[in-house]
């Protein structure tokens, strides 16, 4: 693939995700900022008054990215097929996660873009993110404004992020010389790692797994639960495992599962292994 094909694929694997929307004014606006600078995903999660003749005015020679926007009711399911999501908070540190700039943010995307789904997350305009939602991020970004106002109309906040995305991409695009030489410490996206991220979806299959196990294995009180899903759900976002590493980590926690079958009915291993291989026989035969 030329370096163009390459950089088109990567404009083709972004998405804009608006939260909870209230003016359509900034769905148009939105729609009209990203198609200047090359995207064309955008996905909107319970918007408040969409479609709208007020979003497509704004969207002006943009309103096809609205006619063919993706209208969703969580964030969860707008990112189930994102192996990276980047949400932008106007504050900072509103929970401690890792926070990026905008820079730092389109070098990621370029980077991730190759081989993963990649989500721009933007907040409603008069409260944002909830905590929930800001945990559904890989990344935090924040514009780093005057601090006397430093929260930007919803749609220049997504003007700034795509400007500087586009230009991470154009940058790489001209760049006509052979890949740089790379040692283990820099690790590139899509051409030394094959395995794309988990997605959202295989994600949030984890974290269920995850709680139920630690509630088995009485370590976590869902009574009591304190911070610890979201400490966990910080942890694993830091390491942003892929696919294979979540099926390793779910075959993980089956083999808990067993152990805990094996303990309640106080049989061996060798038994569950005969009923498992029988189990599985039987739904081998039903097909
Ligand atoms: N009053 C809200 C801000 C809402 S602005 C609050 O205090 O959280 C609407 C959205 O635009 C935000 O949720 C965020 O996604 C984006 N945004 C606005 N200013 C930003 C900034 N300085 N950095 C990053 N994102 C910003």
């Amino acid at each position: 693939m030329s370096n163009i094909e390459n950089q088109q694929n990567c404009f083709n694997n972004i998405r804009i995700v608006l939260v909870n929307t209230s003016h359509p004014g900034n769905i148009g606006a939105t729609a009209r900022a990203m198609k200047n600078m090359g995207l064309s995903h955008l996905t909107l999660v319970d918007p408040e008054q969409f479609p709208s003749p007020v979003a497509s005015g704004r969207a002006v020679a943009a309103v096809d990215i609205l006619e063919r926007a993706k209208v969703v009711a969580t964030l969860e399911e707008a990112v189930s097929d994102c192996g990276l999501v980047i949400g932008a908070s106007a504050r900072v540190r509103r929970i401690p996660w890792p926070l990026m700039s905008p820079v730092e943010t389109a070098v990621k995307v370029a980077d991730e873009s190759r081989l993963n789904q990649v989500a721009l997350v933007f907040g409603r305009e008069d409260s944002g993110l909830t905590n929930e939602e800001l945990q559904l991020c890989h990344f935090h970004v924040h514009i780093a404004a005057d601090e006397n106002y430093s929260s930007l109309n919803l749609a220049a906040a997504v003007m700034v992020i795509c400007y500087e995305v586009r230009m991470e991409l154009l940058r790489r695009a001209s760049l006509t010389a052979p890949a740089p030489v790379h040692n283990d410490e820099t690790i590139v996206e899509g051409v030394d790692w094959d395995v794309p991220k988990a997605t959202g979806q295989q994600l949030e299959n984890f974290y269920t797994h995850l709680e139920q196990a630690m509630i088995d294995l009485y370590f976590h009180d869902p009574e009591n639960p304190r911070l610890l899903m979201m400490r966990m759900r910080r942890l694993f976002g830091r390491i942003r495992p892929d696919q294979m590493e979540i099926s390793i980590l779910r075959g993980l926690l089956s083999h808990v599962d067993m152990l805990q079958e094996r303990a309640a009915r106080n049989i061996s291993v060798e038994q569950q292994r005969q009923e498992r291989r029988a189990a599985k026989k039987d739904s081998d035969g039903e097909i």
